[in-house]
């Protein structure tokens, strides 16, 4: 037993979710049980965001539970991934995507990513910014790696309190989103992820476009690192 209210807090969250939106319960520092408590709701997808904390929740964990990659992938580290995460949501080089594509080939898989755009105005975070977006995608390379398929953007807004500066960058990644998917990904149906949205910023993320939040302090408390 856990003496925290998983199922009451995750109910709480996906009854803000409008039809079309799913759930990325982020689990992060989070121990087995809670995991538990919410798959005994329904929920399926979680993200974590160091490899060997994930790869012995995978391993204990019930199979059918699909795990998102949503922090920062170091390139040595893909391919202890690669054999079963079913997407890597923070992709930000070239680099990167080619060695998921590489990794993702010896298991014989197609991996879904997202492209990591770097909005926020906090320095340290990863990402690409519009601008290094834009010339990834113009330089065609990503075109020859058929085990990797982009399925949309991800994005972390600036943490901040003041929500106006929030929905203005859920905006911008928005019509960055839409000016892509025009001009590389018109004819995929598949490019259709916008991951953005955590605890402090999803219900203004759903009002501007998410198709797929990423929260967890709000579903499992506090995280003791
Ligand atoms: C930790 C994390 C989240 C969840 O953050 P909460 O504030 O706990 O909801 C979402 N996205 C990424 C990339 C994270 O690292």
């Amino acid at each position: 037993m856990i003496d925290y209210d998983v199922k009451g807090k995750l109910h709480g969250v996906l009854s803000h979710l409008p039809q079309g939106v799913r759930l990325v319960a982020i689990s992060k520092y989070h121990p087995n049980e809670y995991i538990e408590a919410a798959y005994e709701e329904g929920q399926r997808i979680f993200g974590e965001s160091h490899e060997q904390e994930l790869r012995l929740k995978h391993e204990t964990l019930p199979q059918d539970i699909q795990w998102h990659f949503i922090g920062h992938l170091q390139t040595n580290k893909v391919k202890y991934i690669a054999p079963y995460v079913t997407m890597i949501e923070a992709v930000d080089s070239l680099k990167l995507l080619k060695e998921i594509d590489k990794q993702a080939a010896k298991c014989n898989r197609v991996i879904d990513v997202l492209l990591e755009l770097h909005i926020a105005e906090e320095e340290t975070k990863y990402g690409l910014t519009p601008d290094a977006l834009r010339q990834l995608l113009a330089d065609g390379e990503w075109r020859e790696f058929s085990h990797v398929r982009i399925c949309g953007l991800m994005m972390m807004a600036s943490f901040v309190d003041d929500m106006e500066q929030i929905r203005s960058e859920f905006r911008l990644a928005r019509s960055l989103f839409d000016e892509v998917k025009t001009q590389y990904f018109a004819d995929k149906d598949y490019f259709c992820e916008r991951s953005w949205g955590m605890s402090h910023d999803y219900p203004i993320a759903v009002e501007e476009g998410s198709t797929m939040v990423r929260v967890g302090t709000t579903i499992f408390g506090p995280r003791v690192y």
